[in-house]
């Protein structure tokens, strides 16, 4: 059997890698907000890890993958690679075994696209993605559709709002305005309810918490102070849906949040990691969590982190990375996997590529 790696650039210029078995490639993306609890996309340099690959590849070839848990006799092989090596070669043996339909699953999820950002991909705001989701429309083409039609309408709005706007973006092709958060979440919201659609947010806070403190532009919050913002936010704006408000390790504050109206969803504090996603569990901190297979590095433990999420209620949503290629396996994990919400960008040949995928998966099924 022919498997074979090579060293190429994500959307955002970083080198990660393309793995080629029986004839499918696949490859990994990157975060730029990067959680510290996430496995390093690789264990040594990008070289190293591609030569070290060769010298096993033909282990690899031998192992017979006949069903999903297959997959962890070639994690076994590569217990010394980092997590992006892995997640190709994975992506690629699922991508020749038929995709969604060798993960047994048939429903379509909704995108939930990112429309405005800031924060650590680019621009003046510090919350880093603003995004919006048509809960009404029938199809993935449909609700895409509406997506993109919330983009071209902020971009009208933001035009006459911010007077420096230049159709300025972000990695993931959200539009980065000169404006405050607030103003941002005053947008969405208006946008939202004329469209009939529903918008949250993902706070990324770590990238502005430093030295026990929230640091914006204009103020600084206590932990105390950000949990009561947040809850505020929340009542103010009826986001449906909140990402990573807290730092990363603050499950306890996590749980002081109102969750009965809107989803807490854990990112950098869960890192698609089962042993703390049951920290969120046993705290109540979450009732969503966000799944990047790379955070982790390996499928089988995806797999756990969605089954776990399931079992206690708490909604799993599929994510891209700001640092994407044009590998379209996402589209196959969602609609495998039954994952109810992709997040996912509304421009971008690297984001529009997994759309595509879902598209003509709908069709066939
Ligand atoms: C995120 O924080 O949800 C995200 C997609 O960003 P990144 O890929 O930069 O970690
Ligand atoms: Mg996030």
């Amino acid at each position: 059997m022919h498997i074979s790696i090579k060293e190429i650039k994500d959307c955002c210029g970083n080198p990660t890698v393309e793995v080629n078995y029986d004839g499918h490639t696949a490859s990994a993306p990157s975060g730029t907000s990067v959680g510290k609890h996430e496995k390093p996309a690789f264990r040594h340099s990008i070289k190293a890890e591609i030569s070290a690959f060769k010298k096993i590849k033909s282990k690899i070839g031998k192992v017979n993958i006949a069903e999903f848990s297959d997959l962890a006799k070639i994690e076994g092989l590569m217990t010394g690679f980092g997590a992006n090596t892995l997640i190709a070669l994975e992506y690629a043996i699922l991508k020749s075994k038929g995709g969604y339909k060798f993960l047994r699953g048939k429903k379509m999820p909704s995108p939930l696209g990112n429309c405005i950002g800031g924060g650590a991909h680019g621009g003046t705001l510090e919350f880093q993605e603003f995004l919006i989701t048509d809960p009404h429309s029938k199809t993935v083409q449909e609700k895409f559709f509406r997506n993109m039609q919330a983009h071209k309408l902020l971009q009208q709005e933001l035009e006459v709002m911010d007077k420096n706007f230049r159709n300025q973006t972000t990695l993931e092709g959200a539009w980065a305005p000169n404006l405050s958060n607030e103003q941002a979440l005053s947008l969405m919201h208006q946008v939202a309810k004329k469209l009939h659609m529903n918008f949250g947010i993902d706070i990324a806070a770590s990238t502005f918490y430093k030295k026990n403190k929230y640091i914006y532009r204009t103020q600084t919050m206590t932990r105390e102070e950000q949990i009561r913002y947040i809850n505020h936010l929340i009542r103010e704006y009826e986001p449906f849906y909140i990402e990573d408000p807290l730092e990363q390790d603050d499950f306890d504050g996590f749980s002081q949040l109102e969750h009965h109206n809107c989803l807490i969803v854990g990112d950098d504090l869960t890192a698609t990691n089962p042993e703390r996603l049951q920290k969120a569990v046993d705290f109540h901190s979450i009732n969503a969590v966000i799944i990047k297979p790379n955070q982790v590095g390996s499928l089988i433990k995806t797999k756990e982190v969605i089954d776990l999420a399931r079992k206690n209620h708490i909604t799993p949503i599929l994510s891209h990375r700001s640092g994407e290629t044009e590998d379209n396996t996402l589209a196959h994990l969602a609609v495998g996997f039954e994952l109810p919400i992709l997040k996912i960008g509304i421009i971008g040949r690297e984001r529009l590529s997994k759309i595509k995928e879902l598209i003509r998966i709908e069709g066939e099924l």
